[in-house]
């Protein structure tokens, strides 16, 4: 055991260092790499070296490097080690934290690092939620409540309502959940990438002279694409006057919270029916860690109660909770010591400033992008301005079409990626190619957005010449 770790931690601290000049992602030799590891199992063990050596030297490098400083791509977070020494350590005592009873101090760790996420959306008392593996996880936690609580056995007819802009696990929890993917109304958005309560309350009003029950209204508390925040306010009121489930899907956005700025951004989270929350991301954990949120902890019992005859004793004090009562999972792995560990070690105001610091660092970008815009006459376009930490932008040449612009700005991404000191990738929007920079991980420091930027700046040069 001992010279297990010792030779792992061996292992991980030279890769740890050399973060800042590793390759932002590294293809090569993918399908030989992943082949490498098409194996039978082995009837005899082997050395530890032998593993960890071909684990680190072989396996590793070839990724997408979302643990470098300059992954800027999808929605990064980077991972805390020191959460993934507290995985060892709840991997090693291994208890059983889905029943109270099994484990009550331990299983309230995990209460309380809920009760901590529930008081920074703004929740109060009567509130709680889960950790799932995810946001997508927790967006068909969310549906499936809501249609519980709401619906529960005629919801053929009922509709679901987001926007143009929502990610697609919200599409497909609905579908998971068994709502007719045709029911789902994905509503247009404004300049800014927000929806359009006005034309969401309109298609909820043709919706119910056609005999469909409008039953939920799922909410973009940042947008994968861009970052964009609906109006959370306006949306709650609407959702109230048609008596709706408001989620809010926040796997982005959500621990800007954390910020003043998030809070002004994210104005009126805490009145949505339930909040889906990405530790994974904005929390910059290891993969695996989402959690969901709801206002009235009763609808998550109401929905997920159910006991059997060999379960150990289940608590009715309001105090000690059985997730195994409130989510659909009984033994699983205990989250809630690589939320709480992070937390205890650096404290709430660590984060924070990360967070801020991303906020900078996104409107640092916008900024130079526009001073690049300036010096190669008009032809960058930021097609959407940060409102969190994402910003997204293409370039345009006179007299181009839309095709043949969109592969013009192909070309730029795969330029700007060809040093590998950053990894961008891209989305559609209005079907266009859109570049997008999304800075979320606790490494990315302001050095590597300005290099970012130069990058981009040499790029489009070269493209447009
Ligand atoms: C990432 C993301 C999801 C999905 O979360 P996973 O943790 O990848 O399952 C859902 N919604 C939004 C807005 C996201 O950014």
């Amino acid at each position: 055991m001992r010279e297990l770790v010792e030779l792992s931690l061996a292992h991980l601290d030279t890769f740890l260092s050399s973060l800042p000049e590793q390759a932002a992602w590294n293809n090569a030799d993918a399908e030989q790499a992943a082949r490498s590891v098409m194996e039978p199992m082995p009837e005899q063990g082997q050395a530890v070296q032998t593993i960890l050596r071909r684990f680190f030297d072989e396996v590793v490098p070839v990724a997408l490097n979302t643990t470098s400083p300059g992954y800027l791509a999808y929605v990064p977070g980077g991972g805390l080690p020191q959460a993934a020494v507290a995985d060892l350590i709840a991997g090693i005592t291994n208890r059983f934290v889905t029943v109270w009873s099994a484990a009550p101090a331990i299983a309230q760790i995990e209460t309380t690092v809920i009760r901590w996420f529930c008081e920074m959306i703004g929740y109060s008392t009567g509130s709680g939620g889960f950790l799932t593996s995810g946001g997508s996880l927790a967006n068909l936690s969310a549906i499936v409540t809501a249609r519980r609580r709401r619906a529960d056995h005629d919801f053929q007819t009922a509709t679901i309502y987001t926007s143009d802009q929502t990610h697609h696990s919200i599409c497909k929890a609905a579908v998971l959940a068994g709502f007719p993917a045709e029911n789902i109304r994905q509503i247009e958005v404004d300049q800014r990438w927000r929806v359009r309560v006005d034309c969401l309350a309109r298609q909820v009003a043709r919706d119910r002279a056609a005999g469909f029950h409008p039953l939920i209204v799922v909410a973009q508390a940042g947008t994968t694409n861009t970052g964009a925040v609906d109006n959370l306010s306006a949306l709650a009121d609407l959702a109230t006057a048609e008596e709706l489930w408001l989620h809010a899907d926040a796997a982005y956005g959500g621990f800007f919270m954390l910020t003043q700025r998030g809070q002004r951004a994210l104005e009126g989270l805490a009145r949505a029916d339930s909040v889906t929350l990405d530790p994974h991301k904005g929390l910059f954990l290891p993969y695996g860690t989402g959690c969901l949120l709801v206002r009235n902890l009763d609808d998550l019992k109401k929905a997920h109660d159910m006991d059997g005859a060999y379960m150990p004793s289940l608590s009715d004090d309001p105090d000690f909770l059985d997730f195994s009562q409130l989510s659909p999972e009984l033994s699983r792995d205990f989250r809630g010591l690589r939320v709480w560990l992070p937390l205890q070690l650096h404290g709430a105001g660590a984060f924070r400033q990360a967070l801020d610091e991303k906020l900078d660092l996104a409107q640092f970008a916008a900024r130079q992008l526009q001073a690049i815009d300036e010096k190669l006459h008009d032809t960058l376009e930021i097609m959407a301005e940060p409102q969190l930490s994402i910003v997204t932008f293409r370039i345009c040449r006179a007299g181009l079409d839309q095709d043949a612009t969109n592969a013009l700005n192909k070309r730029l991404l795969a330029e700007i990626n060809a040093p590998r000191r950053v990894y961008l990738t891209s989305t559609e929007l209005n079907g266009n190619f859109a570049i997008r920079i999304c800075v979320l991980s606790f490494r990315t420091h302001l050095d590597r957005m300005r290099e970012c930027v130069e990058l981009i700046g040499r790029a489009a040069e070269q493209i447009l010449s």
